[in-house]
């Protein structure tokens, strides 16, 4: 039985009072409930017509359902395809089209907007508010609390999980329960969750991090979680006395930062601060050890292979880096252009083989192809390993600048910058350039809002980086474009300002 849900709900008691999750009107939802209410859901998707393998694409707020809803799916073997709420209907048109679910989940103010799509037409619609109500709540009120979990193979695809869009069009990932499993119980042991964690979460679900990471984490240790709708540095900071671990993007840590409130006292009892989806600035990770006395854990993953590296629990968590591959995955670095593995030490693109990578892109099969190289996934991340075999990513390959014919990478430079005092965050990015083809530009938000002083930002880099890595152009503005997951937008920031040189 390598269902996922089977494995998950192995580890917890399905008859058990113990609290799966605490929610955000103070009600909480215990391991007994999650066995009945995702039965109920797996009980409504048959009813539906959902079958086996069949996409269920799910676009709604953040709410426990949701995540009742993904494990219905996985129960009754239906392939999960959660979509970010922040999606247009015109933009939805392109995932229901890409995508061909057989049903379509959505918040009720999006039904009328979502059936008149002309991708969705014959396709069923259904609702479900963070209230617990919409029409497939109701259908699954009225639904069994029993249902046989349907056997899967490791293979047997879970979720299709689409990209982040970062770099282009998002791709849809395709997981298998196989995948899935690896990396929660693998994660599990690295990080050493118990039944008596209490996770904060304050994540989105439709991504790989507050979805798989996250949740699948706490259910493979029948550990607990604080559901928050949403990060509110004033709510996480309440509910942080009762927890045990956070996961979040480096940006919740730089916004707890900036609490008075978010001091030593307040978190002495935590175990553990887990970041990843994005670069954490070192001089963010030493800032946070000197107020509160933690390391935060940076690991590093990707939608299409779940998790790869983590910095050791035990032992230096060090800024900057992504720690070590995890046990069973394989890491190596090679020559983007030709594959050759690089030796060590050397930066190249990052490819990962493993339990945890993906069976290829929906509806890809090229581009799935180009993709990997004998069985490894080509992640499109630049990379070194160092002697003591952490991994550093420098920057991802669509990000990389050559200025005058020398490659600078994006992320030793705003390291560099980002120590500097005046500067509170710094993306740096190529610019097409007469003379030098691309320049190095850095887009700077700083801490006084009327600083503006390009040249002492200059000057004050003179002895850390080569000439050649230095900004020809220090930008300043109120904040860096970024995503829900607190990825900065560079491919917008490019074209923004694609005519600084003319
Ligand atoms: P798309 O593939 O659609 O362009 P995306 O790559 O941003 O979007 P995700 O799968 O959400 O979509 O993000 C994975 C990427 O996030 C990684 O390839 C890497 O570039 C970045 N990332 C994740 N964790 C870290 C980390 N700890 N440090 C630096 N980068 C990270
Ligand atoms: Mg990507």
């Amino acid at each position: 039985m390598n269902n996922l849900y089977a494995r998950l709900a192995a580890q917890f008691p399905a008859e058990s009072d113990r609290i799966f999750a605490w929610l955000p009107d103070g009600a909480a939802l215990s391991y007994g409930a999650v066995e009945t209410s995702s039965a109920r859901y797996a009980n409504t998707l048959r009813a539906l017509g959902v079958g086996i393998g069949d996409r269920v694409a799910v676009q709604v707020e953040k709410s426990i359902e949701m995540l009742m809803l993904y494990l219905g799916c996985l129960r009754a073997g239906a392939v999960f395809l959660p979509l970010n709420p922040a999606y247009t209907a015109g933009e939805l048109d392109y995932f229901v089209g890409d995508a061909q679910p057989a049903l379509i989940v959505c918040d009720p103010g999006m039904a009328g907007a979502i059936s008149a799509l002309p991708a969705a037409a014959g396709i069923a619609v259904e609702t479900l508010d963070a209230d617990r109500g919409g029409t497939l709540a109701e259908l699954a009120n009225g639904a069994s609390q029993a249902f046989d979990t349907v056997t899967r193979d490791d293979g047997d695809l879970a979720a299709i999980l689409y990209t982040s869009g970062t770099t282009g069009r998002s791709k849809g990932a395709m997981l298998s329960h196989g995948n899935l499993a690896s990396n929660a119980f693998t994660l599990r042991e690295a990080w050493r969750f118990t039944a008596n964690d209490v996770l904060l979460h304050a994540l989105p679900i439709f991504h790989t991090h507050g979805l798989f990471v996250a949740t699948n984490v706490t259910l493979a240790s029948g550990a607990s979680m604080i559901f928050l709708p949403r990060f509110d540095a004033g709510a996480v900071i309440a509910a942080l006395p009762r927890a045990t671990v956070m996961m979040g993007v480096p940006t919740f840590y730089i916004r707890l930062l900036g609490e008075a409130g978010f001091d030593r006292e307040l978190v002495a009892h935590m175990r553990l601060f887990v970041s990843g989806s994005a670069p954490l600035a070192p001089d963010i990770h030493r800032a946070f050890a000197s107020r509160t006395g933690h390391a935060i854990l940076e690991r590093y993953g990707m939608t299409e292979t779940n998790m790869n590296t983590s910095n050791p629990y035990d032992g230096d968590r060090i800024p900057g880096t992504v720690g070590f591959p995890l046990p069973g995955v394989e890491i190596r670095i090679a020559e983007p252009a030709t594959g050759r593995v690089l030796p060590q030490g050397e930066v190249g693109v990052i490819e990962i083989r493993g339990p945890n990578v993906f069976k290829g892109y929906w509806r890809m099969p090229e581009k799935t192809e180009a993709e990997f190289r004998d069985d490894f996934f080509i992640s499109g991340d630049l990379g070194r390993i160092d002697d003591r075999g952490y991994v550093s990513i420098v920057g991802r390959e669509k990000d990389l600048i050559i200025a005058g014919g020398f490659n600078v990478y994006p992320a030793e430079v705003e390291d560099a910058i980002g120590e500097l005092e005046a500067v509170h965050e710094v993306a740096v990015i190529g610019l097409p350039h007469p003379d030098l083809g691309e320049a190095v530009v850095a887009v700077v938000v700083p801490h006084d809002p009327g600083f503006a002083d390009a040249a002492a930002i200059i000057a004050a880099l003179a002895d850390k980086l080569a000439r050649f890595k230095q900004p020809r152009q220090v930008l300043f503005v109120d904040g860096l474009p970024k995503n829900s997951m607190g990825k900065v937008q560079k491919a917008m920031l490019r074209r923004q300002h694609a005519r600084l040189f003319g």
